[in-house]
């Protein structure tokens, strides 16, 4: 240690104390090895490389001509500079390391060092006087991507460059390149001491006085191979073998972009500086735990990533310095090693107690910290992923400060910033001590994942946790906020802000009926079998009405309809609604077991059923109990009947509308329960949304027991529009649905994506050819992700027609977010947005505990709001498990739906659609 510091006598004062500080940490932790002989190596044979260089060797076997592993400095020098004397010193300080005169051949199939005994550097120059003094920074940007991206010979060598930029007489910059193979971080700092050391001497014409190296880095590399095997390796590999059963999790962080196949190493880096008082506030706390800085910002980014992933089992990268044994200290070469941290999260500890999970982790990494990396990822036996770094993703280095000047012999050097375009991992935070106190560096990321916005957000959201930990260490890691009080108010209030007086406490037979006195002679429903006027519908549902009505149909009875989609079936619809009644719609396709279980469970009073449907229901109502069997009403012979107009009483906004049985992922249908004022608000939404005029026609195409049927039935007899009911032979059927819409005139259609698909194929396949679509206005795919590629069709081929994404559950009256798309998205959208809250409606991306994600992570979906369902009818089990207490709304009585699908939201406040939350996908 004492060589250590006499030779780096010459770096200033605080990055002298700052190396120091951190060696002495290394020292406390780590199990420095007692000092035992070297292992004498035989001059005259070549030396096999380190476990660290031979990786890298054969990575250049595979990949040769990269320059993925060229380390490159800039340090600006300003005062009077003597290049002779500078390029002499560097060659003092090549002749004095082995390391910076070795190569690499191959002898008998193995890897070997060859050590020249002599090698003269030579120290190019290039002159940037001439260049205006504004363009200066572009080109010595541009000269050093230039420079570093050259890749080095490692069997010819030389494995260093040095270039000079002259910027002016007293003002120069020092690009230094070095392979890593020879090279790390401390390294620069031992070059740099000893350059300060050789120049300052040279200058005054005296023999520079630096004591003799004990041992080159070819020893080190031989005494590693043989303490790295028998015991020594077993135990050390047991050890990590133990720590990282498993193996450990990936980070799973959203990315913006798939993940290719292949990990790429195109990169770009943010730099970030820690304010003054929250580095001291850091260091405090660390001091007050007996942590050190390290493990506080390394167990912080830990917490990071557990915001961002709800991963709780969290493996992060690190890099130690790899010189334990005190001969090493003063050596160039390549010794550092990596290690995976891995920390367990679980169980919301709060930060203090997290903080000391990680420093026991790493004092017990510390002390297995010679297993070379790639030696315990080839004991591990990974399943090979080439679309990832094996372990983790995401590495964290923290650096004594090397970032601080140095002053000798009348020339102050200051290290510059390089802007890197490669990024080894997915992320990588890289912090280091600056002499202002402050603590400073990069995240660089992979810019084939993430974009660079996306990662501003992850640094704020740092930072802004690092500032509530050391104001609340006590408080659980689950707790600790992380947005910014002006992105909260923004995700939680301003997004939200979706309030529209729409006339929510009328009814919609109110509504429709006063549409009638509008436009009586309008077509209010067409189909293949016949229409109906404004008028004519709504006599028959009155009549319809009066019949239930008499038949003790009124305010929440259940009417169950057994028919196929028809100008009847909207007939019952709205009679049911005019008798005070909720729906049930039943699917007469299903077989009669699943009938009479949805009969059974929902409670029906009757069922309304048509003709051909008769024998079906018999069948279901056989397999019920005389006493649990509804009341069987033919709609054709209600239809018929006259009577007496009934007393009617129009539905309030909170009584029952309908009830849709889903399937329910154990197999049990649930009834979703839905209100007047949840259906109302969404037909009035569509209406909206869309423009609905009375030119509209609609075309219902979906199976009356899914929710978007509801919508298609009514919202075009809001504005005195039409709906046109598309028979299934015909709905399902790309050729025959499109000569449909031409001969009905629709204006808006919705579809699944996958029959958008169908249809674009067909119209794209040989019998295509233009179909002119003249009234068509919207496309509306729903219910499952929208491909962006059918969006790119879609547009290509019918560019005034305009796509709306549309995404809602059942339980939450349909379609709770709109996206609207005119625009064909580029080749380099993965996915089209689900788009943003329909009015009334509030979206909340939450994790399990219903705190709201990180802008940007993903997370589950909660939507709150008018038209969150009553539940599930007579299963208030399931019904508390998704139906939960809204804690933001404020509003005692208020409840969020959990949807169970996993989103993020945009920057701009759109939702994007991952996946469910049980079988999340991956990208
Ligand atoms: P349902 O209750 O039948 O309306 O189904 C709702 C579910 O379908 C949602 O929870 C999503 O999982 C899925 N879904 C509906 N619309 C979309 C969409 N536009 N994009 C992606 N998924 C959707
Ligand atoms: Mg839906």
């Amino acid at each position: 240690m004492s060589e250590l510091i006499k030779r780096l006598a010459n770096l200033s004062p605080e990055q002298r104390q700052l190396l120091l500080r951190r060696l002495a940490e290394q020292e406390q932790k780590a199990a420095v090895p007692a000092d035992r002989e070297w292992p004498v190596r035989d001059p005259s044979q070549p030396t096999l490389l380190s476990f660290a260089q031979q990786q890298l060797w054969f990575g250049e076997q595979l990949d040769p001509g990269n320059s993925l592993n060229n380390l490159m400095g800039l340090v600006h020098i300003t005062g009077r500079l003597d290049v002779a004397i500078l390029e002499k010193s560097f060659n003092a300080i090549v002749a004095r390391h082995e390391a910076l005169r070795t190569v690499f051949s191959e002898r008998d199939g193995q890897p070997v060092q060859i050590i020249s005994s002599s090698l003269t550097l030579k120290v190019a120059m290039t002159d940037l006087c001439s260049i205006p003094e504004a363009e200066h920074e572009a080109e010595i940007r541009r000269l050093a991507k230039e420079e570093g991206s050259q890749p080095f010979d490692l069997s010819s060598g030389p494995l260093i460059r040095v270039r000079l930029l002259k910027l002016g007489e007293q003002s120069h910059v020092l690009a230094l390149t070095v392979h890593h193979i020879v090279f790390d971080g401390v390294s620069q700092a031992v070059l740099f001491g000893e350059l300060a050391a050789f120049y300052d001497a040279f200058l005054k014409g005296k023999t520079p006085a630096l004591p003799p190296l004990p041992i080159q880095y070819a020893d080190y590399a031989h005494w590693q191979r043989q303490q790295f095997q028998g015991e020594a390796l077993e135990n050390q590999l047991a050890y990590w073998k133990e720590k990282l059963r498993g193996p450990p999790p990936m980070v799973e962080l959203q990315t913006d972009r798939p993940r290719p196949a292949v990990q790429t190493s195109r990169g770009s880096y943010l730099p970030v500086e820690l304010p003054h008082p929250l580095c001291e506030a850091l260091v405090a706390l660390s001091r007050q735990e007996g942590a050190t800085l390290f493990m506080t910002l390394m167990a912080a980014l830990k917490t990071l990533m557990f915001r961002y992933t709800q991963q709780t089992d969290v493996t992060t990268g690190y890099l130690t310095a790899g010189r334990s044994r005190r001969e090493v200290e003063g050596l160039i070469g390549f010794f550092i090693n990596t290690l995976a941290l891995r920390v367990d999260l679980s169980g919301a500890p709060t930060f203090r107690e997290l903080l000391a999970r990680t420093r026991v982790a790493s004092m017990e990494a510390f002390s297995h910290q010679e297993l070379p990396f790639d030696h315990l990822v080839n004991a591990l036996q990974l399943e090979r992923d080439l679309s990832r770094s094996p372990l983790f993703q995401v590495m964290f280095i923290h650096q004594p400060g090397s970032n601080a000047g140095l002053q000798f012999s009348g020339l102050s050097l200051r290290s510059m910033n390089i802007r890197t375009e490669v990024s080894r991992f997915d992320i990588t935070l890289t912090l280091h001590d600056t002499e202002k106190g402050t603590v400073e560096g990069a995240w660089e990321y992979n810019t084939d994942l993430f974009d660079a916005s996306t990662i501003a957000r992850l640094a704020a959201h740092y930072e802004r946790l690092l500032q509530a930990i050391v104001a609340h260490p006590e408080q659980r890691i689950t707790e600790l906020p992380l947005m910014m009080e002006e992105e909260r108010r923004r995700v939680l209030v301003e997004w939200n802000d979706t309030r529209k007086d729409f006339p929510l406490h009328q009814s919609v037979t109110e509504l429709f009926e006063a549409q009638v006195r509008r436009t009586p002679k309008a077509v209010a429903v067409s189909s293949s079998k016949g229409k109906r006027t404004y008028e004519e519908l709504s006599r028959e549902v009155a009549r319809l009405a009066a019949r239930l009505r008499e038949r003790g149909v009124g305010t929440e009875s259940v009417v169950a309809l057994l028919m196929d989609r028809s100008l009847e079936f909207l007939t019952s619809m709205l009679a049911v609604f005019k008798a005070g009644g909720a729906y049930l719609p039943l699917d007469a396709e299903h077989p009669p077991q699943r009938i009479a279980q949805i009969l059974e469970r929902s409670g029906a009073v009757g069922v309304l059923v048509s003709k051909e449907w008769q024998e079906g229901l018999a069948n279901a109502l056989a397999l019920l109990a005389p006493g649990a069997r509804p009341a069987e009403w033919s709609v054709e012979a209600l239809l018929q009947q006259d009577g007496p107009v009934a007393e009617l009483a129009a539905p309030r906004p909170e009584h029952l509308a309908y009830v849709i049985f889903t399937s329910g992922s154990t197999g049990l249908p649930k009834g979703a329960m839905l209100e007047h004022r949840g259906m109302l608000n969404h037909l009035f939404a569509k209406v909206e949304a869309l423009g609905l005029t009375s030119a509209d026609v609609v075309a219902q195409t979906a199976s009356q027991c899914f929710d978007i049927s509801v919508w298609q039935f009514l919202a075009a007899l809001l504005v005195g529009g039409q709906v046109h009911i598309i028979e299934n032979e015909v709905a399902h059927e790309p050729r025959p649905l499109l000569e449909r819409l031409v001969e009905s005139g629709t204006s808006i259609l919705e579809t699944v994506p996958s029959l958008l698909r169908a249809v674009l194929d067909e119209l794209e396949g040989p019998e295509g050819g233009p179909l002119a679509l003249s009234v068509l206005r919207w496309l509306i795919p729903t219910g499952e992700a929208l491909p962006p590629e059918l969006c790119r069709r879609w547009l290509a081929r019918y560019p005034g027609i305009p796509v709306m994404n549309a995404y809602g559950p059942t339980e939450c009256s349909d379609d709770v977010t709109h996206h609207p798309i005119s625009t064909p998205p580029g080749s380099e959208v993965v996915r089209m947005p689900i788009g943003r809250a329909v009015a009334n409606m509030r979206m909340y991306v939450v994790d399990r505990q219903l705190r709201p994600v990180p802008l940007g992570a993903p997370g589950e979906l909660c939507v709150g709001g008018v038209g969150v369902g009553r539940g599930y009818l007579r299963d208030p089990a399931r019904t508390a498990e998704v139906f939960v207490p809204d804690p933001f709304s404020g509003e005692p009585s208020a409840r969020l739906y959990r949807t169970g699908d996993l989103v993020r939201q945009l920057p701009g406040g759109e939702l994007e659609f991952l996946g469910r939350i049980d079988h999340q996908v991956k990208v």
